[in-house]
């Protein structure tokens, strides 16, 4: 298959090919039709399987389509890609800018982590965010500062989840949830799935479409 038939638009497939990814890898293939239709999703993937393109690319479509009308009002987020590291944070929202770097700057990617100065991230979130990339701790630090509201969010993604919650994040996450509308688009990829993961999923995904890749 091709990235084309996954239909993705163009100034996304500008970006692939620019970044020389020939064709999709087998989770971006199964994956990504099923995020553009709004399905909810739980995904068995490791680094290296292409993961952060799989739910990227339709998160930032969506988001694009949809415009920037949730973040008018505040300090809002209508995407949310919670990680458990702050190199995975990093990592996740450079190659989210990556890939949306032809969508006209239309798009704003805010990232949010802990063990630095919380004052540059607030000044970053002001004015709202189309995607926030956070580890959890910070995330409800920030929102306790009312720097970011949860209330607008849309497409929730759980990177990484078995290591969330082996780091013991498991607390913070339902905080988190809770914060959150019941009504949004939920996708989660994990290594493994110990009887954590599978309690979260359990309680947390709508009818998910599943892939093991
Ligand atoms: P990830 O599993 O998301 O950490 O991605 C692993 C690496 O594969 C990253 O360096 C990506 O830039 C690269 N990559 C992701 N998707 C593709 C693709 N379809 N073709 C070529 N490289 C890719």
């Amino acid at each position: 298959s091709n990235f084309t038939d996954l239909g993705l638009i163009s100034p996304l497939l500008a970006r692939l090919a620019e970044l020389d990814y020939a064709s999709p890898t087998p989770i971006q293939a199964q994956a990504i039709g099923k995020i553009l239709a709004g399905r909810d999703l739980i995904a068995g993937a490791n680094t290296g399987s292409g993961k952060t393109a799989a739910f990227a690319l339709p998160l930032l479509q969506q988001l694009s389509e949809q415009g920037s009308a949730h973040r008018d009002k505040g300090n809002f987020v209508a995407g949310l890609v919670l990680v458990p590291t702050r190199e995975l944070a990093t990592q996740v929202a450079d190659s989210i800018k990556s890939y949306a770097a032809h969508l006209n700057g239309a798009i704003k990617t805010t990232v949010v982590f802990g063990g630095v100065s919380v004052n540059k991230q607030m000044q970053n979130l002001r004015g709202g965010s189309d995607i926030v990339v956070a580890t959890p701790g910070r995330l409800l630090d920030l929102i306790a500062s009312n720097a970011i509201k949860l209330d607008h969010v849309r497409t929730l993604v759980l990177d990484e989840a078995d290591r969330m919650l082996g780091l013991g994040f498991a607390e913070e996450l339902s905080q988190l949830l809770a914060l959150m509308p019941s009504t949004k688009q939920t996708l989660l990829f994990s290594a493994t799935f110990p009887e954590q993961v599978t309690a979260l999923t359990d309680k947390l995904l709508n009818n998910p479409v599943e892939i093991q890749v």
